[in-house]
């Protein structure tokens, strides 16, 4: 294939290519390319965003699936050939290449796969400690949304009980090609510094992901399954729905109803 032979854009990968520059200068520039010597790109397709990062002192990865781009990229970039992973990001055990070191996440991402993606990355928070990228508009603003918001759930609280979640612009359909449906956003997750929380991490994912599968009844009723004791069940915490509740306060539920269950 030649060089500058384009990559067909196939709609089950999700592809979009994005075609403006300046757009893919400012996404790149929302990492900070500090405090990790690695940053790793989902579906770099043509390399709009790959090369603002090589000019960085990071060293960049890149994760595609698709055969087609992954010789694009390589014919194309040839200083990147030997750090190009042709991988399912949800699949691929990214220690092969990052061997337990931190590494930050960066991309113009498949939609259709955006929230395994952020699954993923909470699951090796440990090593990630920035996350930039664009997602659909609708996703990336679910993502850092406080309570009372009507699209506050699952993800925004588990991403925020990890990371500091800012939204940080909106992106047209008209600068990809071709053209999603619907609008992009860019968004930025840097770790909170203590990492830890004060609970049990698994018993908050399970409690939050119980919780707002009923999101309009009362915790007292989506969270039945828990078999609380009728004292726990008294407080008044279990009045509310799950989406009146901030982070620290599903930390604080996650607690009660964790000891709750170990009396
Ligand atoms: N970053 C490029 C392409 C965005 S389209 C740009 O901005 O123009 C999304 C890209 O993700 C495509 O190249 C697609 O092939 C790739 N992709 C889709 N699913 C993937 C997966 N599971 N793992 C890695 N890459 C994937």
């Amino acid at each position: 294939m030649s060089k500058d032979h384009q990559v067909k854009a196939k709609k089950k990968l999700g592809q979009h290519f994005l075609n403006d520059e300046s757009i893919a200068e400012q996404i790149t520039n929302s990492l900070s390319f500090k405090g990790y010597k690695h940053v790793l790109e989902i579906g770099p397709g043509m390399g709009v965003l790959t090369k603002y990062l090589l000019k960085k002192e990071t060293t960049t990865h890149v994760i595609e699936i698709d055969p087609e781009s992954v010789e694009y990229l390589k014919n194309n970039y040839l200083n990147l050939a030997d750090r190009v992973i042709e991988q399912d990001f949800l699949k691929y055990d990214l220690n092969e290449v990052f061997n337990n070191e931190p590494f930050a996440i960066i991309g113009n991402f498949p939609y259709n796969i955006s929230t395994q993606i952020v699954f993923k990355t909470l699951e090796m928070r440990d090593q990630i400690p920035e996350f930039a990228g664009m997602f659909q508009k609708e996703v990336a603003q679910r993502i850092c949304s406080k309570e009372g918001s009507k699209v506050y759930g699952i993800l925004s609280v588990l991403t925020q009980a990890f990371y500091d979640a800012e939204y940080l612009f909106t992106v047209p359909p008209s600068v990809f090609n071709p053209p999603p449906k619907v609008e992009s956003g860019v968004l930025r997750l840097k770790r909170k510094e203590n990492q830890t929380l004060d609970c049990n991490e698994a018993m908050l994912f399970k409690v939050v992901k119980t919780g707002f599968q009923q999101r309009r009844k009362t915790l007292r009723n989506s969270l039945k399954s828990f078999n609380l004791s009728d004292n726990l069940k008294a407080n008044t915490i279990f009045d509310k729905r799950p989406e009146q509740l901030n982070v620290q306060e599903f930390i604080a539920l996650t607690q009660l109803i964790d000891n709750d269950i170990n009396e």
